[in-house]
This record gives structure tokens, C-alpha cells and sequence, in this order.
């Protein structure tokens, strides 16, 4: 809800810059970066710049940016980690088992079959990056 909206929350701390994130793509309203605690290799989150904690909560322009990040995002992850598919998803309100109360689609290579548990285990940062780059490489 906005009015709740939790400004302190990491992911407005990585849309002002206060806290580092590994990029991916950025349009100007949406932002792709790595999930540190990836749930499989090439796990990317997408994220609107605006304030909205769920997809309800989302403006038009948001939403479009958004589902347009996890198009170019989503292509390039199947790509970079040679996987002929793909998984989306999101998670809406902590009863849902939302973690981080800012709005984000988590795109993964391949299925949920096999995945590690969701935000369990840090991410080594140099494999990260490389992974990053190699997605990066595969968009225009
Ligand atoms: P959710 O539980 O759907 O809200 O997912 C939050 C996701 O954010 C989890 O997959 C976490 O691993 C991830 N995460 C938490 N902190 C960070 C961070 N600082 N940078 C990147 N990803 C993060």
C-alpha cells in the first residue's frame, strides 16, 4: 500500500543509490539487477523506480516499464544461460512470503523444479558480476 510504503526498505535504498546493486538493465521507470541470494545462477529481480509494495499497487506506466524489463531481461537470461525457458514470479504481502516490501519480479532460467530455497543463501559477488555481464551481453 503506499501509504505504508517503507522508504527504508533495501530495495528504495538501491533506487537512491544508498545501497549497491549488481545491474543488469535499467529503463525509466524499471530496474533489473542480481539477486544476491539467487535461488538458481541468472536469478534477476526486476523492480519499478516508484514506490509500490505490491502489484496492486503499481501506476499503469510502472507496470508497463516493468513487464517490458522482464521481456528484454528474461530473453537475455534463457540466452546467457543456455536455457530454453524460463520462470517468473512475485510475491504479494508478507502472508504471501514477500520479503523485501518494494514490488519485484523474480526471473529465473529454466523451472522452479530444483531451486534452492527462496533468499537462503548469499552469492559469491565476483560469479555474480560475470553472470550479470554474460545476461548483459545479450541485450541490445
Ligand atoms: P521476496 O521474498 O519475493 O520479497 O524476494 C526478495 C528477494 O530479494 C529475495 O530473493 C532475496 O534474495 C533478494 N534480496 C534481498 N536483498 C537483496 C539485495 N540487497 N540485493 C539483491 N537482492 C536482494
Amino acid at each position: 500500500m503506499q501509504g505504508t510504503y517503507d522508504q527504508e526498505n533495501i530495495f528504495a535504498k538501491i533506487l537512491r543509490e544508498e545501497a549497491p546493486c549488481v545491474k543488469v538493465y535499467e529503463n525509466d521507470n524499471a530496474l533489473a539487477f542480481m539477486d544476491v541470494m539467487p535461488q538458481t545462477d541468472g536469478h534477476v529481480l526486476v523492480i519499478p523506480k516508484e514506490p509500490a509494495e505490491t502489484i496492486y499497487d503499481l501506476s499503469e506506466d510502472a507496470s508497463l516499464a516493468c513487464m517490458r524489463a522482464v521481456q528484454i531481461v528474461g530473453k537475455a537470461i534463457e540466452q546467457a544461460m543456455g536455457v530454453g525457458g524460463s520462470t517468473v514470479f512475485q510475491l504479494n504481502g508478507k502472508a504471501a512470503g514477500q520479503t523485501v516490501p518494494h514490488f519485484h519480479f523474480h526471473v529465473l532460467p529454466g523451472s522452479l523444479l530444483g531451486l534452492k530455497g527462496h533468499a537462503s543463501e548469499m552469492a559469491d559477488p565476483q560469479t555474480l558480476m560475470d553472470i550479470a555481464e554474460k545476461i548483459k551481453s545479450f541485450i541490445d
